[in-house]
């Protein structure tokens, strides 16, 4: 459903993804691993186009882009099919937890007010959040906002939902929380590709685990060949360091 045929991606001299492929199905959850700069957050940034990448193709159904000679309507058209939740929540400061939601319902999706606000507030008690509608994020705590970002994501009903590290600004005591709704809305069937160092995360919910080092993908496969079966010696390695 999703893919990524040899992707590519350089800043400046420097090359972080040599020659990515990557086949998502619908409604599976893909986590990619990794050591820290190893290109993870840039693949997940080519995939809506937050980084152009340096060549390579984009596949989403039938949709194609061709990053060499993407034109700004595909870029835009990409772009509307996924959502991202960002690791520093990327909120508006100056806007209710209800009108964070509901920003992308107007602006993209173009639907009345009062749909909209029907929307978003069944999305944030989803969340949890249904007694928070009026909060801004300054008044939430770490964990309340990043549930702001899942449901704003949520609300844009992309093919897919991009999670960049959705834990890693949290204290520890809330990280549960977030993992808790990303859990729940995998269980939806909703195709996510989530970059994360949550090893408990990965092993429960992925249903393929990628373990990217040095701009490529070393190894995937199901968690369970991933953790307890690694061919690569990299992956052994990484895995030896971070359990
Ligand atoms: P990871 O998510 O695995 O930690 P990143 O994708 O963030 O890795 O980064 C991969 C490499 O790309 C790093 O060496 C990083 O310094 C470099 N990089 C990322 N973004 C930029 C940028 N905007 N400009 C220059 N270099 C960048």
């Amino acid at each position: 459903m999703i893919s990524l045929t040899q992707i590519s991606k350089s800043f400046g001299r420097h090359q972080v993804l040599s020659n990515i492929d990557l086949t998502v199905t619908k409604g599976e959850v893909v986590v990619i691993l990794g050591p820290s700069g190893s290109g993870k957050t840039t693949l997940l940034r080519c995939v809506n186009y937050l980084e152009k990448p340096s060549g390579g193709e984009i596949a989403i159904g039938d949709f194609k882009v061709n990053c060499k000679h993407a034109r700004k309507k595909e870029i835009h058209q990409l772009r509307q099919k996924t959502a991202m939740v960002f690791q520093q929540y990327n909120l508006f400061r100056h806007k209710t937890a209800l009108e964070n939601v509901m920003e992308g319902l107007l602006i993209v999706k173009k639907l009345p007010k009062d749909e909209a606000r029907k929307r978003s507030i069944a999305l944030l008690e989803k969340v949890g959040l249904g007694s928070k509608l009026d909060a801004y994020p300054s008044q939430l705590s770490g964990g309340q906002q990043q549930r702001v970002g899942i449901a704003r994501a949520l609300a844009l009903e992309p093919e897919v939902i991009l999670f960049d590290e959705p834990t890693s600004a949290l204290d520890p005591e809330l990280v549960g929380e977030v993992l808790a709704v990303i859990r729940k809305i995998a269980k939806e069937g909703i195709t996510m590709i989530v970059v994360t160092h949550e090893m408990g995360f990965a092993r429960d919910v992925a249903n393929h685990v990628v373990f990217m080092d040095g701009g490529v993908i070393v190894e995937e496969g199901t968690p369970t060949e991933l953790f307890n079966h690694p061919r690569e010696e990299r992956t052994k390695q990484f895995l030896k360091r971070i359990t």
